[in-house]
């Protein structure tokens, strides 16, 4: 047993702890007070520093390096759904509709580069539409009944037309009409957190727009590759696509740093 034991400790470092996140989860991580990152949302409770941070959508165990730290990212099984499309030029696009659809993706990407200075002083996220969910984060997708990417997303249900909000304070920083998704927009609620909403109807925003928690930027539809009107939601926290029901958490992200210690309840969070 002791034997075991020295081994273990000379073959990590003395001091390493080992962290363990879900594959698409979210997690606190204790970092050094002189830690700086422009890739994480940092912050500091009670003297002590933290980053909370995106894990990646992993089919296999993964280990991944945040300052000095290890997190061990496991899989998740979030089941599979099943959907027809019939529309076969969306299931199967032309060699047009496919280098439409690798520009957007190329599109998208530069807008989810671009690093704002906004500085995020209000983690508590707003639903951005009243409907339930249809179908969740992480579900391995067939379409037609082959396999395709897993749905790194959330879908909400609504009617064309309904309100989509802002769920935090943000900057605009794309507006356009894509192949697959349909009216999009994307906003940088800074501190390398991204969200985008998909299949819109309209959008109500233009690029450059600062928007504040709770204002309407656009409306529900079935625009893109969809097969009735939902919002598709996307969060993107440095780089990763997580799980959004994770912030629809009322305890967010108070809930996140239970197991490290007394947490005072008062994280920064502006006025509302
Ligand atoms: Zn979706």
């Amino acid at each position: 047993m002791f034997k075991f034991l020295a081994l273990f400790l000379f073959s990590s470092s003395i001091f390493a702890v080992s962290y363990e996140g879900d594959s698409g989860g979210i997690f606190a991580l204790p970092v050094s007070s002189e830690y700086i990152s422009n890739d994480y949302l940092l912050f500091e409770i009670d003297g002590k520093s933290y980053v909370i941070a995106g894990m990646p959508y992993v089919l296999e165990e993964k280990v991944i390096k945040i300052d000095d730290k290890e997190i061990k990212v496991l899989p998740v099984n979030y089941g599979e759904s099943r959907i027809t499309i019939e529309n076969d030029s969306l299931v199967n696009p032309s060699s047009s509709d496919q280098e439409r659809a690798a520009k957007e993706r190329k599109l998208l990407q530069s807008a989810l580069t671009k690093k704002s200075n906004f500085i995020l002083s209000d983690l508590r996220f707003l639903r951005p539409v009243e409907g339930a969910v249809t179908s969740g984060f992480g579900k391995k997708r067939f379409i037609n009944d082959l396999p395709r990417a897993p749905h790194l997303a959330l879908d909400l249900d609504g009617f064309d037309g309904d309100p989509i909000v802002a769920p935090l304070d943000a900057e605009v920083v794309l507006v356009d009409n894509f192949f697959y998704s349909g009216n999009i927009i994307v906003l940088d609620h800074g501190s390398n957190i991204f969200t985008s909403y998909s299949h819109m109807s309209k959008s109500h925003r233009a690029v450059g727009d600062f928007v504040k928690k709770g204002d309407l930027i656009g409306e529900i539809g079935s625009t893109g590759r969809v097969t009735g009107p939902h919002l598709h939601w996307v969060i993107y926290m440095n780089g990763n696509r997580i799980n959004p029901e994770i912030v629809l958490n009322k305890d967010f992200p108070m809930n996140l740093l239970a197991d490290y210690q007394d947490v005072p309840a008062n994280l920064p969070q502006s006025e509302e």
